[in-house]
């Protein structure tokens, strides 16, 4: 299958639009690399439904797309408001309970139940992605906080609620992510995403459930809050991925803060080789229409620019009425930034920590990024285990495509969300010159490479230990 080839991959978040075989299908040949499953929407069995499609499709296809599960985290919303909704308005009094009800002019229900003893006198509260706000008069600190609205609308049931200047003691897993995770990892995903992170802690403690759990996937941390920003470096230390979650973030910071945000976190996630998912609203006018505006074209082609691993749909395929030209348009302005002003092999310094036990490794995955350009070679080709290589020669955004051959099944799907990086499967130890010989044969029955060809080729030696990645060649494809 003729497959979309960009380096900058793309996250398309499943719902009722992109559910069906043969739209999946055509999105993953427009460009999809990992589908998203949003726990915050949908039901189990529609969640494992396309999980066994996209299954299907990477087995039918050959194709290696990603799963990223991705959990609500401690979300606040509000209950059931009246029919119609209630119409608050500027000025006026109203009462956010603990006990559930149908909301109306009066009152009502939030479901977190420590609000009124977390919340002070004078703090915001946004509802509705930051559309309505009030301000704190009063809290009984049992179960009633007043509030005056400073912004008013109409409000409607189970609307979302942000705190930007609370401390919200709500645990960052809930219960309910709690059963999602069970589930995610009985499914065995690639990539688990934890909404509303605050500490590296948060991160710790999802990872140690996941290894109690004996699964491999891994965790991506989605950057919605202040504390997270504040806390940006321990938590980018103890993930394995970031995800720039603007819809949020936009909501609990300064919107017009957001673009240098996102422009920091994806410099940072670069120096720590940690692949950085740039989400939300990117082409959302084409839910409903079928040519984005031409501030989403740009806005996806500077995340591009910025740096970012991945670039992320949402409602746009879960929902919206284009789920392929969406992929088609973001597949397009991908390329032409790509082939026209990316700035390939930039601003990475490599690492110059030597007690780091990945100090010598990281000098060799550098050395072949910088071999790869001198030698124009096309590729760059490596083994790996863990993935480790995978992610280290990736954040040197080599101009050389990343070809990446590894016995670790669970490596496959999950290196789609990685930069640059194509898989292959390839489980023979026997000698350093036939693995060689072997894996640039693969890339030559594929076409990736010709005869004449230059290839940069890197091994951990001797191959049968599996150990770091330790060697260089320079090959000319036979
Ligand atoms: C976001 O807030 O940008 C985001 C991706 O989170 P979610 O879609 O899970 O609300």
């Amino acid at each position: 299958m003729k497959l979309n080839y960009n380096r900058t991959k793309i996250v398309a978040t499943m719902g009722p639009a992109s559910a069906k075989k043969d739209v999946l299908l055509a999105m993953i040949k427009a460009g999809v690399n990992i589908c998203r499953l949003n726990f915050s929407h949908g039901r189990a069995n529609d969640h494992k439904e396309v999980i066994d499609t996209i299954r299907e499709i990477n087995e039918q296809y050959k194709t290696n797309v990603g799963i990223l599960a991705d959990l609500q985290g401690p979300k606040i919303r509000i209950g059931l408001v009246k029919d119609g909704g209630i119409h608050l308005v500027n000025g006026t009094r109203i009462n956010i309970t603990t006990h559930e009800c149908i909301g109306d002019d009066n009152q009502i229900y939030i479901t977190y139940e420590t609000f009124p003893q977390d919340v002070q006198r004078n703090e915001i509260i946004l509802l509705d992605d930051g559309k309505i706000q009030m301000k704190v008069i009063e809290t009984n600190r049992l179960d009633t906080v007043v509030c005056e609205i400073m912004h008013g609308g109409i409000l409607t049931s189970r609307k979302g609620v942000n705190l930007p200047n609370t401390k919200v003691s709500i645990p960052s897993l809930t219960e309910e992510d709690l059963e999602n995770l069970k589930l995610a990892l009985e499914w065995d995903v690639d990539w688990i995403g934890l909404s509303f992170v605050r500490t590296g802690q948060d991160i710790i403690d999802l990872k140690r459930i996941i290894a109690a759990s004996g699964k491999a996937a891994k965790v991506i941390a989605k950057v919605e809050k202040p504390e997270a920003i504040d806390n940006i470096d321990e938590i980018i230390a103890a993930t394995d991925g970031v995800m720039v979650a603007r819809g949020d973030l936009g909501v609990e910071m300064p919107l017009e803060e957001v673009p240098l945000l996102q422009k920091m976190i994806a410099r940072k996630c670069r120096e720590a080789s940690k692949p950085v998912i740039v989400a939300t609203q990117m082409l959302e006018s084409m839910i409903t229409t079928p040519r984005p505006t031409r501030a989403e074209v740009n806005d996806v082609a500077n995340s591009v620019l910025d740096g970012a691993d991945a670039v992320m749909l949402s409602g746009e395929t879960s929902v919206g009425e284009f789920p392929v030209i969406v992929i088609e348009t973001m597949s397009k302005i991908i390329r032409n930034v790509e082939d026209l002003g990316y700035p390939f092999n930039t601003n990475k310094e490599s690492n110059t920590d030597v007690s780091s036990p990945n100090y010598l490794s990281d000098a060799v995955c550098g050395s072949a990024v910088y071999l790869a350009e001198h030698t124009n070679a096309v590729g760059i080709v490596s083994m790996t285990l863990s993935g480790y290589t995978a992610f280290e020669i990736s954040s040197y955004r080599p101009k050389a495509s990343t070809y990446i051959f590894t016995s670790n099944k669970h490596l496959l799907n999950a290196l789609s969300l990685v930069w640059g990086v194509r898989t292959f499967y390839y489980d023979q130890l026997d000698s350093t010159d036939q693995t060689i010989a072997d894996v640039n044969n693969i890339l030559k029955a594929e076409s990736l490479v010709l005869a004449g060809d230059v290839v940069i080729n890197t091994a951990a030696v001797p191959i049968s230990k599996q150990g770091k990645t330790n060697m260089l060649k320079v090959t000319v494809i036979e």
